[in-house]
Protein backbone atom coordinates (compact mmCIF):
# COMPACT_ATOMS: atom_id res chain seq x y z
CA UNK A 1 0.00 0.00 0.00
CA UNK A 2 1.00 3.31 -0.99
CA UNK A 3 2.62 5.70 2.13
CA UNK A 4 1.46 8.63 0.74
CA UNK A 5 -2.06 8.56 1.48
CA UNK A 6 -3.47 9.01 5.34
CA UNK A 7 -3.68 5.12 6.73
CA UNK A 8 -7.46 5.68 6.41
CA UNK A 9 -7.31 6.26 3.45
CA UNK A 10 -5.04 3.50 2.82
CA UNK A 11 -7.22 1.26 4.68
CA UNK A 12 -10.33 2.05 2.65
CA UNK A 13 -8.34 1.69 -0.57
CA UNK A 14 -7.12 -1.66 0.49
CA UNK A 15 -11.13 -2.91 1.37
CA UNK A 16 -12.27 -1.61 -2.18
CA UNK A 17 -10.15 -3.87 -3.66
CA UNK A 18 -11.62 -6.87 -2.38
CA UNK A 19 -14.37 -6.37 -4.50
CA UNK A 20 -13.79 -8.60 -7.95
CA UNK A 21 -12.95 -6.11 -11.15
CA UNK A 22 -11.42 -3.77 -9.05
CA UNK A 23 -8.02 -3.10 -9.53
CA UNK A 24 -5.62 -0.36 -7.27
CA UNK A 25 -6.59 2.70 -9.50
CA UNK A 26 -10.15 2.03 -9.95
CA UNK A 27 -9.82 1.63 -5.61
CA UNK A 28 -8.33 4.50 -5.29
CA UNK A 29 -11.16 6.29 -7.83
CA UNK A 30 -13.77 5.24 -5.79
CA UNK A 31 -12.00 6.22 -2.73
CA UNK A 32 -11.46 9.65 -4.03
CA UNK A 33 -14.48 10.15 -4.73
CA UNK A 34 -15.94 9.05 -1.62
CA UNK A 35 -13.83 11.34 0.25
CA UNK A 36 -16.62 14.35 -1.62
CA UNK A 37 -19.09 12.54 -0.21
CA UNK A 38 -20.78 13.57 2.52
CA UNK A 39 -20.12 12.79 6.40
CA UNK A 40 -24.55 12.07 6.53
CA UNK A 41 -24.05 10.07 3.45
CA UNK A 42 -20.97 8.49 4.69
CA UNK A 43 -22.65 7.37 7.77
CA UNK A 44 -25.34 6.01 5.88
CA UNK A 45 -23.09 4.34 3.57
CA UNK A 46 -21.50 2.54 6.88
CA UNK A 47 -24.48 2.03 8.38
CA UNK A 48 -26.11 -0.33 5.22
CA UNK A 49 -22.26 -1.75 4.72
CA UNK A 50 -22.86 -3.01 8.70
CA UNK A 51 -26.31 -3.95 8.61
CA UNK A 52 -25.57 -6.76 5.87
CA UNK A 53 -23.74 -8.75 8.11
CA UNK A 54 -26.49 -8.60 11.10
CA UNK A 55 -29.88 -8.19 8.69
CA UNK A 56 -29.16 -10.40 5.30
CA UNK A 57 -29.31 -14.14 6.38
CA UNK A 58 -30.59 -17.75 5.38
CA UNK A 59 -33.91 -18.82 5.07
CA UNK A 60 -33.89 -21.76 6.74
CA UNK A 61 -35.81 -23.94 4.35
CA UNK A 62 -33.74 -23.27 1.02
CA UNK A 63 -30.96 -20.42 2.01
CA UNK A 64 -31.77 -17.81 -0.59
CA UNK A 65 -31.01 -14.54 1.00
CA UNK A 66 -33.95 -13.10 2.98
CA UNK A 67 -34.21 -9.87 5.87
CA UNK A 68 -36.18 -12.18 8.36
CA UNK A 69 -37.45 -15.89 8.83
CA UNK A 70 -38.74 -18.06 5.63
CA UNK A 71 -37.48 -16.02 2.03
CA UNK A 72 -40.14 -14.33 -0.21
CA UNK A 73 -39.37 -17.79 -2.43
CA UNK A 74 -41.00 -20.04 0.31
CA UNK A 75 -43.33 -17.80 1.70
CA UNK A 76 -45.28 -17.91 -1.46
CA UNK A 77 -48.35 -19.99 -1.98
CA UNK A 78 -48.96 -19.38 -5.49
CA UNK A 79 -45.12 -20.94 -6.20
CA UNK A 80 -45.34 -24.68 -7.70
CA UNK A 81 -44.00 -26.51 -4.56
CA UNK A 82 -43.26 -29.75 -6.15
CA UNK A 83 -40.79 -28.31 -8.48
CA UNK A 84 -37.46 -27.63 -6.94
CA UNK A 85 -34.56 -25.51 -8.81
CA UNK A 86 -31.07 -26.18 -6.99
CA UNK A 87 -28.35 -23.64 -7.66
CA UNK A 88 -25.05 -22.90 -5.81
CA UNK A 89 -25.18 -19.21 -4.96
CA UNK A 90 -28.10 -16.96 -3.64
CA UNK A 91 -26.99 -14.61 -6.99
CA UNK A 92 -28.13 -17.46 -9.55
CA UNK A 93 -31.97 -17.07 -8.01
CA UNK A 94 -32.06 -13.67 -8.81
CA UNK A 95 -30.68 -14.51 -12.48
CA UNK A 96 -33.88 -17.43 -13.18
CA UNK A 97 -36.13 -15.03 -11.41
CA UNK A 98 -35.55 -12.44 -14.09
CA UNK A 99 -36.16 -14.43 -17.06
CA UNK A 100 -39.47 -15.37 -15.48
CA UNK A 101 -39.18 -19.13 -16.55
CA UNK A 102 -39.67 -20.62 -13.43
CA UNK A 103 -42.29 -20.72 -11.51
CA UNK A 104 -41.27 -23.38 -8.42
CA UNK A 105 -39.26 -23.15 -5.26
CA UNK A 106 -35.21 -22.99 -5.06
CA UNK A 107 -32.36 -24.96 -2.83
CA UNK A 108 -29.44 -23.68 -2.44
CA UNK A 109 -26.59 -25.78 -2.02
CA UNK A 110 -23.98 -23.11 -1.14
CA UNK A 111 -21.05 -24.79 -4.02
CA UNK A 112 -20.11 -27.21 -6.45
CA UNK A 113 -18.51 -30.42 -5.81
CA UNK A 114 -14.44 -29.63 -6.20
CA UNK A 115 -12.57 -32.70 -4.06
CA UNK A 116 -9.04 -30.66 -4.96
CA UNK A 117 -10.39 -27.70 -3.14
CA UNK A 118 -11.86 -29.75 -0.69
CA UNK A 119 -15.34 -28.87 -1.16
CA UNK A 120 -16.30 -32.89 -1.11
CA UNK A 121 -20.08 -34.61 -0.88
CA UNK A 122 -20.29 -34.21 2.49
CA UNK A 123 -20.80 -30.41 3.08
CA UNK A 124 -23.77 -30.18 0.20
CA UNK A 125 -26.52 -31.65 2.63
CA UNK A 126 -28.26 -34.01 0.94
CA UNK A 127 -30.46 -34.76 3.70
CA UNK A 128 -31.73 -31.35 3.31
CA UNK A 129 -32.95 -31.36 -0.21
CA UNK A 130 -34.43 -35.21 0.26
CA UNK A 131 -36.40 -33.97 3.84
CA UNK A 132 -37.77 -31.06 1.01
CA UNK A 133 -38.33 -33.87 -1.51
CA UNK A 134 -40.62 -35.40 0.83
CA UNK A 135 -42.32 -32.96 2.48
CA UNK A 136 -43.21 -30.83 -0.60
CA UNK A 137 -43.81 -34.39 -2.81
CA UNK A 138 -41.40 -32.89 -5.18
CA UNK A 139 -41.80 -34.11 -8.80
CA UNK A 140 -39.24 -32.08 -10.56
CA UNK A 141 -36.15 -31.06 -9.75
CA UNK A 142 -33.38 -28.91 -12.22
CA UNK A 143 -29.77 -28.42 -11.45
CA UNK A 144 -29.10 -25.02 -12.67
CA UNK A 145 -25.35 -25.36 -12.36
CA UNK A 146 -22.11 -24.21 -14.31
CA UNK A 147 -21.06 -25.80 -17.14
CA UNK A 148 -18.05 -26.67 -16.00
CA UNK A 149 -16.14 -29.92 -14.38
CA UNK A 150 -17.51 -29.12 -11.26
CA UNK A 151 -21.05 -28.32 -12.50
CA UNK A 152 -21.12 -31.87 -13.83
CA UNK A 153 -19.76 -33.33 -10.71
CA UNK A 154 -22.46 -31.97 -8.81
CA UNK A 155 -25.36 -32.90 -11.18
CA UNK A 156 -23.89 -36.77 -11.68
CA UNK A 157 -23.45 -37.17 -7.85
CA UNK A 158 -26.47 -35.58 -6.93
CA UNK A 159 -28.97 -37.59 -10.24
CA UNK A 160 -27.80 -40.52 -7.79
CA UNK A 161 -28.29 -39.37 -4.41
CA UNK A 162 -31.97 -38.85 -5.54
CA UNK A 163 -32.37 -40.95 -7.97
CA UNK A 164 -34.78 -43.19 -5.41
CA UNK A 165 -37.26 -40.89 -5.25
CA UNK A 166 -39.80 -40.36 -8.07
CA UNK A 167 -38.94 -37.51 -9.47
CA UNK A 168 -37.90 -36.40 -12.69
CA UNK A 169 -34.25 -34.49 -12.80
CA UNK A 170 -33.33 -32.24 -14.95
CA UNK A 171 -30.12 -29.91 -16.04
CA UNK A 172 -29.89 -26.72 -17.67
CA UNK A 173 -27.72 -27.33 -20.48
CA UNK A 174 -28.68 -26.35 -24.56
CA UNK A 175 -27.09 -23.65 -25.08
CA UNK A 176 -25.05 -23.08 -21.97
CA UNK A 177 -20.78 -22.34 -23.53
CA UNK A 178 -19.01 -24.92 -22.04
CA UNK A 179 -16.86 -23.45 -18.88
CA UNK A 180 -19.64 -21.28 -18.26
CA UNK A 181 -20.65 -19.61 -15.33
CA UNK A 182 -24.16 -18.94 -14.69
CA UNK A 183 -23.34 -15.97 -13.05
CA UNK A 184 -21.91 -14.49 -15.98
CA UNK A 185 -24.66 -16.38 -18.68
CA UNK A 186 -27.20 -13.33 -20.25
CA UNK A 187 -30.64 -13.53 -19.70
CA UNK A 188 -31.43 -14.93 -23.08
CA UNK A 189 -28.94 -17.46 -23.17
CA UNK A 190 -30.06 -18.25 -19.68
CA UNK A 191 -33.56 -18.26 -20.62
CA UNK A 192 -32.53 -20.88 -24.31
CA UNK A 193 -31.01 -23.48 -21.33
CA UNK A 194 -33.88 -23.37 -19.32
CA UNK A 195 -36.47 -24.33 -21.85
CA UNK A 196 -33.36 -26.72 -23.37
CA UNK A 197 -32.92 -28.61 -19.42
CA UNK A 198 -32.81 -32.24 -20.52
CA UNK A 199 -33.06 -35.36 -18.46
CA UNK A 200 -29.55 -36.27 -16.40
ZN1 LIG B 1 -36.67 -20.14 1.31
Amino acid sequence: MSPKYPETLNQLIAHLKKLPGVGRRTAERFAFELINWKPEELQEFGQVVTSVATDVTRCPCCSCLTQEGICPFCDNTERNASSLCIVSSPREVYAIEEIRAFRGLYHIIEHLLSPLDGRHTSTLQVSRIEKRIIENQIKEIILAFDSTLEGDATALYLKQELSKYPVSITRLGFGLPVGSSLEFVDGSTLAKAFSGRQIV
